[in-house]
């Protein structure tokens, strides 16, 4: 980035045509509706909020795939202890990162879709992460319960 005055410029959707656009510009490019400046600054704002949300609700989705991923890979022989303590790190930050992200973007007065699908990329990235938990808590035990089996029989 420069630090030329065209930076203040910033993209948000045209109220009309949900086209975006930017602050700079007088009217809309797509649908020539005149550009309120005041509200088009207001809607920027609101669009980088929802970009903001949207960027922090993949941070999370890629937290919880790799959460599964490394679960997955801690059943394996000799790496498999490094996964496991990375799982084991994703499954105390996925939850923080979660409510961290609700606290911050919660307030977000938006009618962007980006925010929208910020919010249910969130929760998509809880359920997983739950889903994850589960499937670890159903192996534990299994786990135990196989052991105690062959113990018994020896
Ligand atoms: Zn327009």
């Amino acid at each position: 980035m420069s630090s030329m005055p065209l930076d203040k410029v910033q993209v948000f959707r045209c109220p009309n045509c949900q086209e975006f656009i930017n602050t700079s510009l007088t009217e809309c490019s797509f649908c020539h509706a005149a550009v309120d400046v005041q509200a088009a600054q207001i809607a920027a704002d609101a669009q980088g909020h929802a970009a903001q949300a949207h960027s922090d609700a993949s941070v999370l989705k890629i937290m919880a795939r790799a959460f599964l991923t490394l679960y997955l890979l801690s059943w394996i022989p000799i790496i498999g202890g490094f996964a496991g303590w990375g799982a084991f790190f994703l499954s105390i930050a996925i939850p923080i990162m979660f409510s961290r992200w609700w606290t911050k973007h919660a307030s977000v007065q938006s009618a962007d879709p980006d925010y929208y699908k910020a919010k249910k990329m969130s929760f998509m990235a809880m359920a997983f992460w739950g889903g994850t938990m589960l499937l670890w808590l159903i192996l534990f035990v299994l786990q135990i319960v196989f052991y105690a089996a062959a113990r018994q029989q020896s």
